[in-house]
C-alpha cells in the first residue's frame, strides 16, 4: 500500500496554487489553528493561499487541551457552518492541531477529508502524516483515536522561523529516532552536532526524516509489524510525558522521547547486545542537546504503572521494539521491571 497522502514540499509558489485548486474542489473548508499559530502563521498562510475558509477555529495551545472537549467544540462549529461529507478541515499547527483536527475529520459524518500544514519541526517530520489521529483521555496520551490519513501535507519550512528554540529541540528528537532506527548515515551526520543551532541544512534533514517514516508507514500502515519501529523511545517516553502532564509539570514530547531513547537503547544493549559504544554516544549526544532532565526515584513507580497501560501491550505484557544495532530491530520484546529500573538509573548516571 502507498501512503494515501500527497506530500508536497513548498519549494516554489506552485505548491500553494495546487493547494488552492484542491481546496476549491471541496464544498467548504475550515481552518483549525491554535492560539499561537493563529497569531503567527494564519495570516501568512491565508495570504500565500489567497483563499478564505468558511470559518476559523482556534484551540488553546498545550497537551492539556488535546481532549474530547475541544473536538466537541469543533464538531459544533462544523455543524453550525453546515459542513457536509464533501467538506474538509485544514490543520495549520503542530502535532496537537493535526491530531485533533485529524480525529474530528475522521469521525465527523463518518469521515471527511483533512489537510495538514505542519508548523512545528515535530509535526513536519512526524505528526503531520502517517494517519494516526487522536486525543488524550484523563491526561493519558492518545487513548482515543483512529487511523485516518490526511489527503495532503504541505511542508512549508518558513513557518519554522517563528518557532521557539525549545520546540525545535523537541521536534529534533524524532529526527534522532529516525536516524537510529533506519539510517546510520543520518546518525553519523547528526552525531556531529552537539547543539541544533549548528545545523544549517534543515531541508535535507527534514526530507530524509520524512522519507524514513513514509517508507515504514507504506510497508505497514496499521502498525501490525515494522511500523512499530517508529515507537522507538516512545514506550518509556510516553509514560514520562504522561507522568509530567498529570502532575502539572512541563515536559515537551521531544524531551520525554529523548529520555525514552536513552533508556530503551540501554535495554537494547542488555537484551540484544546493542553496541555499547554507540549506546554511550547516543546518551552523550542526546544529553548535550536536551540536558539532564531530572527524574526522582519516586517517579519510577508511577512510570512503571503507566507502562502497564501502554496501548501496545498484549496480555498484560509491556511490548518494546528494540534495536540490535543501528537500523536493526526486533519487535515485541518483553522487558522485566528490574531492567526498566536499571535503564532509568543508566539515564541518570
Ligand atoms: P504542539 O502542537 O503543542 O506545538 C508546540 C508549540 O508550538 C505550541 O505551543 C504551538 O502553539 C506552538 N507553535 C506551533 N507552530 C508554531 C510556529 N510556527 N511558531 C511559533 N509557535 C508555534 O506540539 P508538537 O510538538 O508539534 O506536537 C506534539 C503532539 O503531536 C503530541 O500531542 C504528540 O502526541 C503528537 N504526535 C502525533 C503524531 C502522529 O503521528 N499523529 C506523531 C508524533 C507526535
Amino acid at each position: 500500500m502507498k501512503l494515501p497522502t500527497n506530500l508536497i514540499f513548498d519549494t516554489n509558489s506552485s505548491s500553494y496554487l495546487c493547494l488552492k485548486r484542491d481546496l476549491n474542489q471541496y464544498s467548504k473548508w475550515i481552518l483549525l489553528t491554535d492560539d499561537n499559530t493563529t497569531r503567527l502563521c494564519s495570516d501568512i498562510f491565508l495570504r500565500k493561499l489567497n483563499l478564505k475558509p468558511i470559518a476559523k477555529f482556534s484551540i488553546l495551545p498545550g497537551e492539556a487541551y488535546k481532549n474530547l472537549g475541544q473536538v466537541e467544540k469543533l464538531y459544533n462549529l462544523l455543524l453550525e457552518k453546515k459542513l457536509d461529507r464533501h467538506a474538509a478541515i485544514v490543520n495549520l499547527g503542530g502535532g496537537i492541531v493535526s491530531d485533533i483536527g485529524g480525529y474530528a475529520a475522521a469521525t465527523f459524518k463518518r469521515g471527511i477529508d483533512y489537510i495538514n500544514i505542519p508548523t512545528t519541526l515535530l509535526a513536519m517530520v512526524d505528526a503531520s502524516f502517517g494517519g494516526k489521529t487522536g486525543v488524550n483521555l484523563n491526561g493519558v496520551k492518545n487513548q482515543i483515536g483512529c487511523f485516518h490519513h490526511p489527503v495532503q501535507t504541505l511542508f512549508d519550512e518558513s513557518f519554522l522561523e517563528s518557532l521557539p528554540q525549545k520546540e525545535m529541540v523537541s521536534g529534533y528528537g524524532e529526527i534522532i529516532k529516525h536516524a537510529l532506527i533506519a539510517s546510520s548515515v543520518l546518525w553519523k551526520e547528526i552525531n556531529e552536532y552537539s547543539s541544533i543551532s549548528k545545523i544549517t541544512d534543515w531541508t535535507s534533514i527534514i526530507k530524509t526524516s520524512v522519507e524514513i517514516k513514509t517508507t515504514l508507514v507504506n510497508k505497514d500502515p496499521l502498525e501490525k509489524s515494522e511500523r512499530k519501529l517508529l515507537n522507538y523511545g516512545h514506550t518509556i517516553g510516553h509514560a514520562i510525558e504522561t507522568l509530567y502532564n498529570q502532575s502539572g509539570k512541563q515536559i515537551s514530547h521531544g524531551h520525554a522521547i529523548a529520555i525514552g531513547m536513552i533508556t530503551e537503547t540501554y535495554i537494547s544493549h542488555k537484551l540484544l547486545n546493542f553496541p555499547e559504544k554507540i549506546m554511550n554516544d547516543i546518551k552523550k549526544n542526546i544529553k548535550s542537546i536536551y540536558g539532564n532532565i531530572p527524574l526522582n526515584k519516586e517517579d519510577y513507580k508511577p512510570i512503571l504503572e503507566l507502562l502497564k497501560h501502554d496501548k501496545k501491550n498484549t496480555n498484560g505484557n509491556v511490548n518494546f521494539v528494540l534495536l540490535r544495532n543501528l537500523e536493526k530491530f526486533q519487535l515485541d520484546c518483553k522487558v522485566s521491571e528490574s531492567l526498566l529500573i536499571e535503564s532509568l538509573d543508566y539515564y541518570q548516571s
